[in-house]
């Protein structure tokens, strides 16, 4: 990578500006004592220790970190259920207590925490999009931002997309501005396994929409070997193939491209030769398998054990293998089978050397639901900003860090 990383900054006796991805799920929690004002926790940290190992490090140099995030979709106005607070707590209990936390993003009390923080202790701040000016990466806001750190790392790949003041307008307004531990990382194996691959490459792709992913599919289509295809997405390459769809979802705009790709692919794209198939989602005692065509009045709702069979047989043959997108509606039992198999066969094809790349917040989260998160070589914390990557585009939040000289 050309630009600069943790390594290449001076950290020790110096404030870091961190932008961090600490857009984790809250559970409301009943209130322990009257007038408790932290009544939400985290509901699952795995982004909070994803970040973990470039805030040890400027604490291990003996810097101070101030860290920096957004959470949900405040719209520019304070929103205490979207509060950082629960997320300081959280931090505090994985760093030794060694964490404050401000109510605030800039202004006197900020400062006045910066100047009575120990080297080696952390400062988080409170949510970015609470600020108007932080989606509109308003000039003011970004300088405010940057008069707190003497340099900028950023370790947010999942805001990477986006042109914000957080990542992109603080970056321009700090002396150095590099990449943190987490975005090298992400940034290293995305761009091996889609650059530098090692062939067979299979892309395995699926979820609800072809009109998200035509990009991407575009993108894996001119370097992967096979592209298997499941999902809602599935059901608008059938209909452009003239199978029956039922009442599945298929985006009848997007009929024509698919087609259009499906023969450009010439034979690379694999469709569903089965489906599990229901009348409605919530009907899974009516959940039945069929062959190809889709009976009327049904759906389909997950890939069947036939394309289960095949999808894994090309997927036991490859060395590289990037995935976005469920099989099926994997939120439930029902139709999960599918998009467990598949995790099931990355887990086993990375067991024997392969490497395999998941990303996208629902893929992610099916890998986890699965048990096998721990088994796949490397689990995106990115969405939007993997798929954007994917498809070759430039990410905002990266261009804009210092080029190594
Ligand atoms: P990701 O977040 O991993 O990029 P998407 O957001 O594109 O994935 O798609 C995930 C959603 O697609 C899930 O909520 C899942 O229930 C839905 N989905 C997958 N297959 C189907 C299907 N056959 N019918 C309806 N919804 C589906
Ligand atoms: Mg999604």
């Amino acid at each position: 990578m050309n630009k600069l990383t943790l390594a290449d900054l001076d950290l020790d006796r110096h404030q870091v500006l961190v932008r961090v991805d600490f857009n984790v799920p809250l559970s409301e929690r009943p209130p322990t004592q009257p007038f408790e004002d932290v009544s939400y926790a985290v509901a699952d940290d795995t982004r909070i220790r994803a970040a973990l190992p470039t805030v040890r490090a400027i604490m291990e140099a003996g810097g101070r970190a101030i860290l920096l995030s957004h959470l949900g979709r405040p719209k520019g106005q304070p929103n205490s259920s979207l509060s950082l607070a629960p997320v300081a707590e959280h931090l505090g209990g994985l760093l030794d207590g060694k964490v404050r936390f401000c109510n605030s993003t800039t202004g006197p009390l900020v400062d006045r925490t910066l100047r009575s923080m120990p080297d080696g202790t952390v400062l988080l701040l409170e949510n970015t999009r609470f600020h108007p000016g932080e989606t509109r990466n308003d000039a003011d806001f970004a300088k405010d931002l940057a008069q707190l750190g003497d340099v900028f790392v950023n370790d947010a790949f999942g805001t990477a997309h986006r042109a914000h003041a957080s990542n992109v307008g603080v970056a321009q307004r700090i002396p150095k501005a590099a990449a943190g531990l987490l975005l090298e990382r992400e940034l290293r194996l995305l761009g091996d396994a889609l650059h530098h691959p090692t062939p067979p490459v299979v892309a395995l792709l699926g979820g609800a929409k072809v009109s998200d992913k035509i990009g991407v599919i575009r993108s894996l289509a001119a370097m992967a070997d096979h592209i298997l295809i499941g999902g809602a997405m599935s059901y608008t390459f059938l209909k452009a193939r003239g199978f029956n769809t039922g009442a599945s979802l298929v985006e009848d705009d997007w009929v024509d491209d698919a087609l259009n790709m499906f023969v450009a692919a010439a034979g690379k794209l694999k469709l569903p030769v089965d489906h599990i198939v229901s009348t409605d989602l919530r009907a899974t005692a009516e959940a039945r398998t069929v062959s190809r065509d889709i009976p009327a009045g049904f759906m389909g709702l997950d890939i069947g054990p036939a394309t289960v069979e095949r999808y894994l047989d090309i997927l036991r043959r490859a060395n590289t293998i990037i995935w976005n997108g469920p099989m099926g509606v994997f939120e439930k039992p029902a139709f999960a089978a599918g998009t467990h198999a598949m995790a099931s066969g990355l887990a086993e094809v990375t067991r024997k050397n392969a490497i395999t790349v998941v990303g996208g917040g629902d893929s992610v989260a099916a890998v986890h639901r699965a048990g096998l998160a721990s088994q796949i070589t490397h689990v995106s914390t990115g969405g939007g900003a993997m798929l954007q990557f994917l498809e070759g585009r430039d990410l905002p939040g990266v261009s804009v860090l210092t080029d190594r000289s």
